[in-house]
């Protein structure tokens, strides 16, 4: 990964300062909308495997709520700090609203590396830290989610300890749950699936076609791999892929299955076949249709911005691109699908979870996807025509998408006393 130091919250306040001019409102609104109403910061002390007792930092941040319940991720990484979870708790807001679903924002973390944790460990972790929050979350008020590191299993725990403290299951106090304990059905996948989505969309309004495009995916996780196999099974051709070990490229074409088996058996996407290694700094680089950064934030930056050749950006991860960097991509003529609107579909089936579990339902996974769709194309037409609206570009349309409704909202239930 290309290490640049870029603090997310100043790039998150400065599109709020650059969507609020662009809309003509007060400026005072940008005032109140770069705080979040409450940040939580909390000292997690575990035991850890050896006896010896370890003390982790963490955060919750609730940006805004006027449109319901804070909603977003909780991210466990080694650089996770009060900056970072704030400006991807304004993120959470804009995309709950370019996404119209009826949530606010809010973001977790807590500073540690899973890959040094065994299993117990990140259990005590868990728990402590639902224990620290516990007044400040449930289903009408603060709903966290998986994120970076986090999976199905934090989220039961975090289900399993709320509810020992309610004395009886709350299952809506959380979504991405493991489905035999009332998660959605395609919500593991969902982040991938919208992306795939909104792809489609952007492929369409350019009059190009999907199959035989050239793909480029950074980070193989579970956004990166999913979304290089479902473009994959569309007829594209993946030419790049990379993980935090480094990249492959292979003009002739990858199959990312094949790919996620071999990171299972030696830990790297790297050394693949006849593919060739390469840095991080190269697949980024790398010429093609569609690029996709599913990794870290800070990515794409002043630095590299101008190497970028792609038709395409759809941003799997938070915050990939830095604001100078857009500028010089839109310049480019470079279809931007901003993270906001690309990576919203794992949020937007977060919302159907927590509908399932308010209304003790299970949906079918093609109900869930043929909903998800729909949210997304809509989504991203009121984005697009944003754009055409004002002639900007994909991510500032998103921004002024998404700040109008919460301006709107807030200025509806005005200010108390
Ligand atoms: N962590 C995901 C995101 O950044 C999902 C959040 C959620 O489902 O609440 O959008």
């Amino acid at each position: 990964m290309i290490k640049i130091k870029i603090n997310p919250l100043d790039v998150a306040k400065g599109q709020i300062d650059k969507t609020i001019k662009k809309l003509g409102l007060d400026p005072s609104i940008g005032r109140i909308l770069k705080k979040p109403k409450r940040s939580i910061r909390v000292s997690i002390p575990i035991r850890k495997d050896d006896g010896k007792i370890e003390v982790f930092d963490g955060f919750r941040v609730q940006h805004i709520d006027s449109r319901g319940p804070y909603k977003g991720g909780i991210r466990y990484h080694p650089e996770v700090n009060m900056d970072e979870v704030t400006a991807l708790s304004m993120w959470m807001t804009w995309k709950c609203a370019v996404a119209n679903i009826p949530y606010g924002g809010a973001k977790g973390g807590v500073t540690c590396n899973t890959k040094e944790l065994s299993i117990g460990e990140l259990e005590r972790i868990t728990r402590r830290y639902t224990t620290m929050i516990l007044n400040n979350i449930g289903p009408y008020l603060d709903i966290p989610a998986p994120d970076m590191y986090t999976n199905s299993q934090t989220m039961a725990w975090i289900m399993d300890t709320y509810s020992q403290f309610q004395g009886h299951l709350v299952p809506e106090c959380v979504t991405g749950k493991p489905i035999h304990l009332q998660g959605s059905k395609g919500r593991s996948v969902a982040t991938a699936k919208g992306l795939d989505y909104c792809i489609l969309d952007a492929v369409k309004c350019l009059g190009m076609r999907l199959k035989g495009l050239r793909v480029v995916v950074q980070g193989f996780g579970k956004v990166g791999w999913n979304a290089a196999r479902f473009l994959h099974n569309q007829g594209c051709k993946i030419i790049g892929l990379g993980d935090s070990t480094g990249g492959i490229s292979n003009p002739q074409g990858i199959n990312p299955t094949i790919v996620h088996w071999h990171k299972i058996e030696t830990g790297t996407v790297q050394n693949f076949g006849t593919s060739k290694n390469i840095t991080n700094e190269e697949l980024l680089e790398t010429e093609c249709d569609i690029l996709i950064p599913a990794a870290l934030g800070n990515q794409i930056t002043i630095k590299n911005a101008a190497n970028i050749e792609t038709r395409i950006l759809a941003e799997g991860a938070n915050g990939p691109t830095t604001s100078e960097a857009s500028e010089i991509l839109a310049e480019k003529d470079i279809f931007m699908i901003p993270d906001i609107l690309a990576n919203s579909g794992g949020v937007t089936v977060s919302y159907f979870e927590w509908v399932q579990n308010l209304h003790r339902e299970q949906w079918s996974e093609k109900m869930v996807f043929d909903k998800l769709k729909n949210q997304i194309d809509c989504a991203f037409s009121e984005v697009y025509d944003k754009m055409k609206q004002y002639e900007t570009d994909m991510r500032t349309a998103a921004f002024m998408v998404g700040i109008e409704r919460v301006v709107a909202c807030k200025q509806t239930l005005g200010l108390w006393p």
